[in-house]
């Protein structure tokens, strides 16, 4: 299996004499890939049918001259002036109905009908070229979907929604209901009634008119409807790729959830995961990137492509002083790519722009091309990547927990917070960290993923919940999963609407055994106290945030965590039900970081789930890859201290050959490779 390094390029910003020396560095630093032409359609294309591609035509050659691979870029994220003009009405409208200017980039409505044959015919025409081309090794499509810009909100985008609905629900009838329009009076008596909101889920989608409060079912919709625009915009895009090209296809995502897209469901016809992985160049925290790549590595089983990776800072393009890598930050990142389970790590980007909106922008090489410190990080990471290739390719990131993220639920929780101090992401990431630091792999996974594989599943506040989901869970606990979920579960149906005709948690509550009797948002400037009695653990700690007040009521139902103090002294929060063969966890309240871990200790303990034997300090992360006989452990330690560990086994450092057992020294900012012996 090879593995791809290196960075993207823009070589149409560059004159011509400047490419064969920027290329030839690539090679001598030991790259073997690049990324090209996401921005270049207006180079490409100066006017309608008017194509010029001699200058790609010899970067391409140059490149394969010089042994550097290209993901190849449909242009579509920046359209051209005359393209705008020629599509009257493809800018992108705001939540606010205020128009994206040309001039910038992702000015364009997904929905537009002239535009969609625009982007079509310039990806149909860049693969019919280059479809087979030997420098080729991929296509990305576009480039970040929706950055910054969101769902559009144009009068094409209405029609297209009110089809949608019509998709759904088939009769206006069932729309009012299912929303429940019947509250202020919302009812629709035609479809044509039925506008976008002028409420999203981001902060740039919020209403500049005051004190507006949409239905709560209207504006999920919306989400998902334009989520859904999106990955039809990419499917015809794909389409027009694919008969010229048998190389693989993917879109560079941004993070977990960034631009109101669901990543299940755009990545279901691509074939790996593409996304741009910026993890902080200085923090000594891994986490959030942690999460955004074990949630790319499992969207399409495929080892995930990084098509941007960070570079470090220096000049900052918008602002607020972006601090340079450090020596060591470019190699570390890569490491935490390569593994974490991804195929592909390209840095953003090669040579700093001189022009436009990103001039300045962090690089390799500097404005001036000349090869420095940073340059000889790459080339010394290539080298570390060349000699440990073989034990990445017979081994994979394996897991035995599932962290669940569903869009629908994150959606639902942005668009009517119950809490300002309460973010579904957040509590997402929260789960996720203290389990990775117990020295764990975890999956993040959809609700449809296939659960049996696991022996122990994370559920976050699932708000929103469907008797078919709720079988689901109940048939895994049965065949003897453990399942941990968070307060505010099953309280809604899919349409945003409460769960009414039921006790709470909705069509869970005979899993759990609880019925949820009251809910009270916790005061994190006045912690409240429970009491935990886990077996092993008898403890009190504080909780803030929120809590899901239980009552219980199943026969083997047993309350682990009591409210200390205040009215609700004795009152059950935290419960663990046995229904079946397994297990079912519910934790009525959010815990602060080390309760959550005492929680979580009792959880993996009933799971059976196997730890690494090393334990490793906070800011040491640890990702263990197995495959046949093989046992590698990857150390990655993002604080810059020197860190001192116990392995408590025999390993071989897969870079020295040198053996170790016991006692560990791990340098600041440093990697380490870890073969276990047997
Ligand atoms: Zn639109």
């Amino acid at each position: 299996m090879t593995y791809y390094y290196g960075a993207a390029y823009y070589p149409e910003q560059w004159p011509e004499h400047t490419w064969e020396p920027d290329i030839r560095l690539m090679k001598q630093a030991g790259l073997n890939a690049t990324r090209i032409a996401e921005f270049a359609w207006s180079r490409i294309e100066s006017s309608p049918d008017c194509y010029d591609w001699t200058w790609l035509d010899k970067v391409m050659k140059l490149l394969h001259e010089n042994d550097i691979g290209v993901v190849l870029c449909t242009p579509s994220a920046s359209p051209p002036m005359w393209v705008v003009d020629a599509c009257p009405g493809m800018l992108n409208i705001d939540v606010n109905r205020i128009e994206r200017p040309a001039g910038a980039r992702r000015h364009y409505c997904p929905n537009n009908p002239e535009y969609r044959l625009h982007s079509v015919r310039i990806a149909g025409a860049m693969a019919q070229r280059y479809g087979n081309h030997p420098a080729l090794i991929g296509w990305q499509i576009d480039n970040e979907f929706g950055e910054g810009v969101g769902p559009c909100y144009c009068d094409v985008c209405a029609a297209e929604f009110r089809n949608w609905l019509k998709e759904q629900y088939a009769s206006l009838e069932a729309l009012n209901e299912a929303w429940g329009t019947v509250f202020w009076s919302g009812q629709y008596n035609s479809w044509d009634q039925i506008k976008p909101p002028m409420q999203g889920s981001r902060p740039f989608a919020q209403p500049l008119i005051p004190g507006l409060r949409h239905n709560p079912g209207w504006v999920l919709d919306y989400e998902r409807f334009s989520s859904d625009s999106f990955v039809a915009y990419q499917n015809l895009q794909e389409n027009a790729v694919r008969p010229h090209t048998d190389k693989p296809v993917t879109h560079n995502g941004m993070g977990l959830a960034s631009n109101n897209i669901d990543y299940y469901d755009l990545f279901k016809t691509l074939d790996v995961c593409g996304y741009d992985c910026y993890p902080s160049v200085v923090a000594e925290s891994y986490s959030a990137s942690s999460r955004n790549m074990s949630h790319s590595r499992n969207l399409t089983g495929k080892p995930p492509w990084i098509l941007e990776l960070s570079s470090g800072g220096g000049f900052s393009t918008w602002g607020g002083a972006r601090p340079q890598a450090p020596p060591g930050a470019l190699r570390l990142v890569a490491w935490h790519v390569f593994a974490n389970g991804g195929e592909m790590a390209l840095y953003f980007q090669w040579r700093m722009m001189a022009k436009g909106a990103e001039q300045l922008e962090s690089s390799i090489l500097e404005l001036d091309g000349v090869p420095r410190r940073k340059y000889e990080e790459l080339k010394r990471t290539a080298s570390e990547l060349k000699r440990l290739e073989p034990w990445l390719s017979q081994t994979q990131v394996k897991s035995d927990v599932a962290l669940i993220f569903s869009y629908d639920h994150h959606w639902a929780h942005s668009l009517k917070p119950f809490s300002n101090s309460f973010s579904y992401s957040d509590q997402s990431g929260a789960l996720y960290d203290a389990l990775v630091a117990k020295g764990l792999n975890v999956d993040v996974v959809s609700l449809e993923a296939d659960l049996t594989k696991y022996r122990m599943v994370v559920l976050p506040s699932p708000i929103l919940m469907t008797p078919e989901i709720a079988a689901a869970l109940k048939s895994y606990v049965h065949g003897g999963g453990v399942l941990l979920s968070t307060f505010l579960t099953g309280v809604k149906d899919w349409h945003n609407v409460g769960i009414w005709d039921r006790p709470l948690p909705g069509y869970l509550d005979d899993l759990f055994g609880v019925n949820v009797v009251e809910v009270d948002p916790g005061c994190p400037d006045l912690p409240t106290r429970i009491a935990l009695d886990t077996g092993a653990c008898k403890c009190e700690v504080k909780h803030s945030v929120w809590s899901d007040v239980l009552e219980t009521v199943g026969r083997d139902t047993d309350v682990i965590g009591r409210i200390v103090g205040s009215y609700r002294a004795g009152e059950p929060v935290i419960t663990r039900n046995r229904a079946g063969k397994g297990l079912a966890y519910y934790l009525g309240a959010w815990l602060e970081k080390d309760a959550l871990s005492t929680i979580l200790d009792e959880v993996l303990n009933a799971a059976s789930v196997l730890r690494s034997p090393i334990i490793v300090p906070e800011g040491v992360e640890l990702i263990r890859r197995t495959g046949g006989n093989l046992d590698v452990t990857f150390l990655l330690n993002w604080t810059y201290a020197p860190v001192t560990l116990n392995l408590n086994g025999l390993y071989t450092d897969l870079m020295t050959d040198r053996r170790h057992e016991g006692v560990f020294e791990l340098a600041g900012r440093d990697v380490a490779y870890l073969r276990k012996e047997s």
